[in-house]
């Protein structure tokens, strides 16, 4: 049996898989088991930050595999303390808890939410309005907290209190909030599984105004967002705000599996020894490669994200084929004349991996994908959607 046939068999029918075996890569070049080669444009859906085999995560990560791989959270560790520190600094936010996931690092969200709220205004303030069109995770409650009917079907009784408004619709959220016992309000500033769309920026304000003036609690999603994918360290800087909570998680680990919920002033000390916990979270050799990967998103880098992206909308916006582009740094999604499942089949053909968000294509690269690079995929993806059948 081969590797398809293996996985067919044994692997949970939950993944609908492209006909590749990938075996390696360097960067944002992969290689499948024929040897042929591809241009990595999903990056593991925004996870390998600076692609494959990066020297310098490699060395972060196979120094403290080789020191201590885990221990559990009864005792102090040196990365995922450094790991804390960073991020506390780079966001002005105060305390950060650990976790594996997205999901998890919304968990860890709304349960530190929903206690604020009980703590400050009574356990009935429960409610947490998150949009229409958001995704949040696959757990039961964050699939509650995922404002998409298609993701529930088969799951219930799903987590109560979770109630969606319209995104970029700033009324509709506010009234949600008002007509409900609310504790929080949830966002991604780009809904990412739901089509590459960024907010507006008076929206995001205008929540941040609105959850300030009512002592209820403004939480960003930026499990896809973060870690310099739109541009800056966080999305939500894009937007001057200041969150309560911020989780991410996808490309904060750079490939290991990592999840973060960072908390600012009012949240840092809702949870007290025992309200949460991971046994896996904070775990060193994922923290070791975190730091790697937080220390080089500096101001010059991110500014070459920037510039990536602006060549990326300049080449694809008007592009024959081509109906809009979406999206914010280098989180794009491209409306297609074609549907987006052909034009992503006739790159794969070409050698270029490109990811799919509903009706769109959807483009994640390596942060640091080489200018050459990106312009040859930007050239297969342009071809692909311009190409007569
Ligand atoms: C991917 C994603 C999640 C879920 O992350 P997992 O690591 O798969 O649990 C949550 N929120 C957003 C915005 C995401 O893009």
């Amino acid at each position: 049996m081969n590797i398809t046939e293996t996985d067919n068999l044994f692997v949970a029918n939950t993944y609908k898989r492209f006909p590749v075996e990938l075996i390696s890569g360097k960067g944002s070049v992969m290689k499948d088991t024929n040897g042929k080669e591809y241009i990595d444009m999903g990056s593991g859906i925004g996870v390998t930050a600076f692609g494959i085999a990066d020297d310098e995560w490699k060395k972060a990560v196979t120094a403290q595999l080789g020191t201590l791989q885990h221990t559990s959270n009864l005792y102090y560790t040196e990365p995922c303390a450094t790991l804390a520190k960073m991020l506390c600094e780079r966001t002005g936010m105060k305390k950060v808890f650990f976790s594996n996931s997205g999901a998890e690092s919304n968990e860890c969200a709304i349960k530190v939410a929903r206690k604020y709220a009980a703590d400050k205004k009574g356990k009935e303030y429960s409610t947490i309005v998150t949009l229409k069109n958001s995704f949040h995770g696959r757990t039961i409650t964050t699939l509650s907290a995922t404002g998409q009917d298609k993701f529930h079907e088969h799951f219930n009784p799903l987590t109560e209190g979770f109630v969606y408004g319209d995104a970029n619709d700033l009324q509709s959220v506010i009234n949600l909030a008002q007509d409900n016992k609310t504790a929080a309000i949830m966002i991604e500033c780009v809904q990412g599984e739901g089509g590459v769309i960024p907010m507006e920026r008076d929206f995001i304000r205008g929540l941040y105004e609105f959850c300030n003036k009512e002592d209820i609690l403004l939480v960003i999603d930026e499990v896809q967002t973060g870690n310099g994918r739109c541009g800056e360290l966080y999305a939500y800087m894009n937007y001057g705000i200041k969150p309560d909570i911020v989780s991410t998680a996808k490309g904060l680990g750079g490939g290991l599996p990592l999840g973060a919920t960072m908390l600012g002033e009012k949240a840092e000390s809702v949870l007290g020894f025992g309200d949460h916990g991971s046994t896996f979270g904070g775990n060193p050799v994922c923290c070791a490669g975190a730091i790697s990967i937080i220390e080089r998103l500096d101001e010059k880098f991110l500014a070459e994200v920037k510039e990536k992206s602006e060549y990326i909308f300049n080449e694809l916006n008007g592009t024959k084929g081509i109906k809009s582009v979406s999206g914010m740094g280098l989180m794009v999604g491209i409306e297609t004349e074609k549907a987006a499942s052909d034009v992503v089949a006739k790159c794969m053909e070409n050698g270029v991996l490109c990811l799919t968000a509903k009706t769109k294509v959807r483009l994640l690269p390596a942060l640091n994908i080489p200018m050459d690079v990106l312009k040859k995929a930007v050239e297969v993806i342009k071809n692909a959607c311009a190409e007569e059948e």
